[in-house]
């Protein structure tokens, strides 16, 4: 489903001789994993995942995703690929001045869901993330795990194949980490592949899942589910 052959990346000119932000990376995920992406601060994770939402070109290397080889794909087509790709960040991302209604509607609307499918879509997802209750309130009235549940409501509702989750849980307190960690897991569990980057290693362990270690733009470990991660 995703796949990355020597794939390299480095910001700025290409000859320079900072380190890259990417190394010759191999990587496969299969439909349906789980996979977190664990490493220190600027070892690379988000940058690897910019390499699949097609947010920054690599400099080497051949991706694919769901059958789409990167290489052949025109910009046209960008659009059409970032739908079936749902992410979320450390910092939400709402928008202030809409309710949590709202800001899950705006994301289907803009997709061109007809506004009968969006008022069928929105109250599902806002049960899936326990925020039915919550649906008039605005981003300020909520906890920051609450805020970090309508962003995943958000980007789930469009039925993305992939989630990737871009150290969602790097702003919230220990309650609110497990929630996502917990919701993430069940999205997962209903058929989505998910990508998941922390640098908190409880988080991987109660994530129990296939862990990929990035160091210096390397993947230096590869270790599957029900393996302990050092
Ligand atoms: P992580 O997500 O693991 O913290 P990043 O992928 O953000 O790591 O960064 C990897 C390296 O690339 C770091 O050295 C970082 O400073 C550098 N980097 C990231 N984004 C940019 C950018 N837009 N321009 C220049 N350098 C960048
Ligand atoms: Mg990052």
């Amino acid at each position: 489903m995703i796949s990355l052959e020597h794939v390299s990346k480095r910001y700025g000119k290409v000859k320079s001789d900072e380190a890259p932000a990417l190394d010759d990376i191999n990587l496969n995920i299969n439909p349906r994993e789980l996979v977190v992406i664990v490493g220190s601060s600027g070892s690379g994770k988000s940058t690897l995942l910019k390499m699949i939402t097609r947010e920054e070109l690599p400099d080497k290397g051949k991706i694919i995703v769901g059958g789409i080889d990167y290489d052949t794909l025109a910009r046209k087509h960008i659009p059409h690929l970032r739908r079936r790709i749902g992410v979320v960040f450390q910092d939400f991302k709402l928008l202030p001045d809409r309710t949590v209604y709202e800001n899950v509607a705006f994301a289907l609307e803009i997709a061109g869901h007809t506004n009968a499918e969006t008022k069928n879509i929105v109250p599902r997802v806002l049960d899936l993330v326990g925020l039915l209750d919550k649906m008039n309130k605005l981003p300020a009235q909520l906890s920051g795990g609450e805020k970090q549940r309508v962003a995943i409501a958000r980007s789930v509702a469009r039925q993305p194949r992939i989630l990737i989750a871009d150290e969602p849980t790097g702003n919230l307190d220990n309650r609110n980490t497990w929630e996502i960690v917990d919701l993430v897991k069940k999205i997962n569990d209903l058929g989505t592949t998910v990508l998941f980057t922390t640098h908190n290693l409880e988080i991987v362990h109660r994530l129990n899942a296939r862990t990929v270690r990035i160091e210096d733009g390397r993947l230096v470990a590869d270790v599957p589910r029900g393996k302990v991660v050092k």
